[in-house]
């Protein structure tokens, strides 16, 4: 499988910004080897967003800037497409590659409304990104949806909530094998200083390619401002993650194992993040309330109802006890 790699701001926002992004991206500029893979230029145009209060896309208008970045540069364009009158118009002005987003992938009435309007006309792939819920099948549904209009396509993994979901990818990538599975490092993350690290992935998983933020000047985006990466940060990070790319190394189940180690690893961190919070809150109150931080029967009654999560659980006790007094001894420190 040709390794696939897809860059370009999150949103056209001017015919400007779109022209100096991708110029900036054109292999000449930024990385003659480029030219050895499918590399894709990409700009969503309309924006499935959560609030109706920030920016939704600049709309039609930037699909002739889309096709003035092709005829300038070369390169292949793709864009965002959430309704068959999106398909329709995208197709209609050459744009040469789909992909549906992880809203409208969340939902199996849309991604058929966009499989039914692929029946005369299609472009060269459609990439279909992971649902923001967690549910491989509506994902593997989704793709033979598509499938059945006999377009070729490709799967993208971006997480949920700016975290991975590696057992959701896993699954899809085991169901399908036959079918590239890209990362979307930016929206995985959330965060620009985050993509470099997390593109380790792509070589450690056998991935087939990664879709990637990147924007003239991010910190003027008007829309994921704080995942989008400059050209120059990809060059570095093409720099080490180029060998990978071009590689194609068979996917590694240990490897896949280890990405679900950590993601489980960090949620941990995040739930003792918020358990802490809201111990500093309860501190906040006995301390208006006059009470000593240490309850010893609220302590007691706690730890016995862990332990019986703990055989619902096979935990062993010891374990239960080791753990339950680690968090205990950091709630005391806090409210002390
Ligand atoms: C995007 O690629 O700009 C986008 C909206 O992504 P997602 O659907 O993954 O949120
Ligand atoms: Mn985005």
């Amino acid at each position: 499988m040709k390794p696939i790699l897809i860059v370009g701001p999150c949103a056209a926002e001017s015919r400007e910004q779109l022209l100096a992004t991708a110029r900036a991206l054109h292999p000449s500029t930024l990385d003659s080897r480029l030219s050895t893979l499918d590399y894709i230029f990409r700009a969503g145009i309309w924006k499935p967003r959560t609030s109706p209060a920030t920016f939704q896309g600049v709309g039609e208008q930037a699909l002739d800037w889309l096709v003035e970045v092709k005829r300038e540069t070369g390169m292949e364009v793709a864009t965002e497409v959430a309704t068959p009158e999106h398909v329709h118009a995208a197709l209609q002005a050459g744009i040469d590659y789909l992909w549906i987003g992880a809203r409208t992938s969340a939902n199996p009435m849309a991604v058929q409304s966009i499989a039914d309007s692929l029946h005369d006309r299609q472009p060269k792939k459609v990439f279909i990104k992971n649902p923001v819920n967690n549910d491989p099948q509506l994902w593997l549904g989704n793709i033979a949806r598509l499938e059945a209009t006999g377009v070729t396509v490709a799967a993208i993994h971006r997480g949920c909530a700016h975290r991975p979901c590696w057992d959701m990818a896993y699954a899809v990538r085991t169901a399908r094998p036959d079918i590239p599975m890209l990362l979307d490092p930016s929206h995985m993350t959330g965060d620009s200083q985050l993509v470099a690290t997390a593109m380790n992935r792509v070589g450690e998983l056998g991935l087939n390619g990664a879709m990637i933020e990147v924007h003239c000047c991010p910190e003027q985006a008007l829309s994921d401002a704080r995942q989008q990466i400059t050209p120059d940060q990809l060059r570095d990070i093409l720099a080490s993650a180029f060998l990978p790319f071009s590689k194609g190394i068979d996917h590694l189940p240990l490897h896949w194992l280890r990405a679900m180690i950590d993601e489980v690893d960090a949620d941990i961190w995040t739930h003792i993040e918020r358990r802490m919070a809201l111990v500093e809150q309860i501190g906040e109150y006995k301390k208006s309330e006059h009470m000593a931080p240490l309850q010893p029967e609220r302590f007691e009654a706690i730890l016995h109802q862990r332990l019986e999560w703990a055989d619902m659980h096979h935990i062993q006790y010891d374990t239960v006890r080791m753990i339950m007094n680690a968090l205990h001894q950091e709630a005391l420190r806090r409210q002390s």
